[in-house]
C-alpha cells in the first residue's frame, strides 16, 4: 500500500510505470501475510517488485515499450517473474522502457519518456529507465531489468541505485521478449548490492525451456557478502579512463576504488586493447539479431495489425510501419543489411571476430586480477531530447558497458557519488559466474 500510494502520487510526473497492477498486488500481499502467519515464507515473501515490461506476464499486458504490443497479453509468464513470485514477491506493475529495449535514454518508448527523479528535465538512462527511475524515486524497493549492452547498469548509474547484469546464461530468458538473443540477460536492480544478491538468488538457475541457460549450481550470493576482500586484486583497464573522459566522472570512480584499497584490495593497471571496437561490433551484431527476432511481428501472429489490408504484402508493410518506432526501424534496416549476401563477410562475420578479440582481452585480464573497475557511463544524466536526433552519440552512452555483454561476463553498477546533484556509478566486472564476488565488492564499498 505504501508503494502503491507513492506511485499514485509521483508517477504521473515520472512516467516510470506502463501498467500498475494494484488489485493483483494487494491480493499477492494478502497471500504473503498468510504465508508469514503460517510460517511458510520464501526468499522474497511480501517484497514488492516492479517488472520491466519486457517480461511476459499472463493476463497482464506486456508492451515492450512498443505500439506493436500495446494490446498484447501474453498467454504465459516469464521464468524470471514466475521464480520470483514462487518465492513470495508481490508484483506492483510493469515498468516503462525503450521500445524493444533499444535505447539509452528511455526516449524511444511508445509510452513517452521517463523522467529522471534527480532532475525532471533529464533522462533516466535506458533501456531499463522506468525500473531505475522508480527505484531512484522510491516508488518500489526492487525491480527487474534486462541488459543487452548496458541497459541495467547505465540507468542504475544515472539514478543512484545498484544493478547487476549476470553472466550470460545464468538467468533464464524464457518469456523475455528477445532483442539480441546472444547478448540479452535479465538481472536485479535495487537499493544495494545486498538487495540485488537476494533477488539474484531467486532469479538464477537452469531452465530447460531456455537452451542457453546454463546447468550449473547457483551460488549462495548472500553468503558471498560475508567474505573478506583483503588480498583481492582490482584491475583498472586504462581504456576505461581515456584522456577524453570527464575528470569528475573519473574522480568519483577512482575515489571508490581507493575506498576498496583501504579495505585491503590491491589495485593494478591492465589493458583491454580491443575494447575500443566494442561499440561498432555491437551495433552490427545486436541489430542483426534484432532484425531476425523482430520478424515475428508481422501483423498476423502477435500485436498490431493495420486496418483494411489490401493483400498480404500490404498487411505486413503497414502493420510494421505503423507498429514500430524510428529506432526499431533503424535497427531492422541496419541488421538486415549487415546479414545480406555480399555484406555478411564484411560486417557480421567481422563483428563476430572482433567479439572474440574482446572476449580474449577480458580472459587475459582475469588471469591477473579478480575484478575490473571503472566508470559505468561516460557522463551523468543528459537533458531530455539532447541526443534524440543523434543516434551515434546516443550509442556512445554504453561505451563502457557493451564489451561485457559481448564477452558474456557478469558486471554491476553501484552508486559512487554525485556531480552537480546528479548521480554517478562505478562498474565492477567479474569473471564468469563470479556474481557473488562482484556483489561482495559492491557490498563492502556500500
Ligand atoms: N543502449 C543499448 C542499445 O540501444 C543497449 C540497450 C540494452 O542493453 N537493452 O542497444
Amino acid at each position: 500500500e505504501h508503494f502503491l500510494a507513492r506511485i499514485k502520487q509521483f508517477d504521473g510526473e515520472l512516467n516510470s510505470f506502463v501498467t500498475v497492477t494494484e488489485q493483483q498486488a494487494l491480493a499477492q500481499a494478502d497471500a504473503a501475510d498468510q504465508a508469514i502467519a503460517a510460517g511458510q515464507t520464501g526468499l522474497l515473501t511480501g517484497l514488492p517488485i516492479a517488472h520491466k515490461d519486457i517480461f511476459c506476464t499472463e493476463g497482464v499486458r506486456t508492451s515492450c515499450g512498443s505500439k506493436m504490443l500495446d494490446s498484447f497479453i501474453a498467454p504465459y509468464t516469464a521464468t524470471v517473474v514466475n521464480k520470483m513470485a514462487s518465492e513470495g514477491a508481490v508484483m506492483l506493475g510493469k515498468t516503462n522502457m525503450d521500445e524493444f529495449a533499444m535505447g539509452s535514454s528511455n526516449e524511444t518508448s511508445y509510452y513517452g519518456p521517463v523522467k529522471n527523479p534527480w532532475d525532471l528535465e533529464r533522462v533516466p538512462g535506458g533501456s531499463s529507465g522506468g525500473a531505475a527511475a522508480c527505484l531512484g524515486a522510491r516508488l518500489a524497493p526492487a525491480a527487474t531489468g534486462t541488459d543487452t549492452g548496458g541497459s541495467i547498469r547505465q540507468p542504475a548509474a544515472l539514478n543512484n541505485i545498484t544493478g547487476l547484469k549476470p553472466t550470460y546464461g545464468r538467468v533464464s530468458r524464457w518469456g523475455m521478449i528477445a532483442f539480441a538473443s546472444s547478448l540479452d540477460q535479465a538481472g536485479p536492480m535495487g537499493q544495494s548490492a545486498e538487495d540485488c544478491a537476494l533477488m539474484l538468488q531467486a532469479m538464477a538457475g537452469h531452465d530447460h525451456r531456455d537452451s542457453t541457460s546454463l546447468n550449473q549450481k547457483v551460488d549462495d550470493y548472500l553468503g558471498a557478502l560475508k567474505e573478506d576482500i583483503s588480498g583481492l586484486t582490482i584491475g583498472i583497464p586504462e581504456e576505461f579512463f581515456p584522456d577524453t573522459l570527464d575528470g569528475a566522472i573519473a574522480d568519483n570512480s577512482r575515489a571508490a576504488i581507493r575506498e576498496l584499497e583501504k579495505l585491503g584490495a590491491k589495485v593494478v593497471s591492465v589493458s583491454l586493447p580491443s575494447i575500443k571496437l566494442s561499440v561498432p561490433a555491437y551495433y552490427v551484431i545486436a541489430p542483426a539479431e534484432a532484425s531476425s527476432n523482430l520478424s515475428r511481428f508481422d501483423g498476423v501472429r502477435f500485436g498490431h495489425r493495420c486496418d483494411d489490408p489490401k493483400d498480404l504484402e500490404d498487411l505486413y508493410k503497414r502493420s510494421r510501419s505503423e507498429g514500430f518506432g524510428d529506432e526499431v526501424k533503424r535497427r531492422i534496416l541496419v541488421g538486415t543489411y549487415a546479414l545480406s549476401a555480399g555484406y555478411y563477410d564484411a560486417y557480421y562475420r567481422r563483428a563476430q571476430q572482433v567479439r572474440r578479440l574482446i572476449r580474449d582481452d577480458f580472459a587475459r585480464a582475469f588471469e591477473k586480477v579478480d575484478v575490473l573497475m571503472g566508470p559505468t557511463a561516460p557522463e551523468t544524466a543528459f537533458k531530455l531530447g539532447a541526443k534524440k536526433d543523434d543516434p551515434v552519440s546516443m550509442y556512445m552512452a554504453d561505451v563502457f558497458t557493451i564489451g561485457v555483454n559481448l564477452a558474456g561476463l557478469p558486471a554491476l553498477s553501484m552508486p559512487t557519488g554525485f556531480i552537480n546533484g546528479l548521480p554517478t556509478g562505478t562498474q565492477v566486472i567479474g569473471n564468469y559466474f563470479r556474481e557473488g564476488q562482484i556483489l561482495n565488492v559492491a557490498h563492502k564499498y556500500q
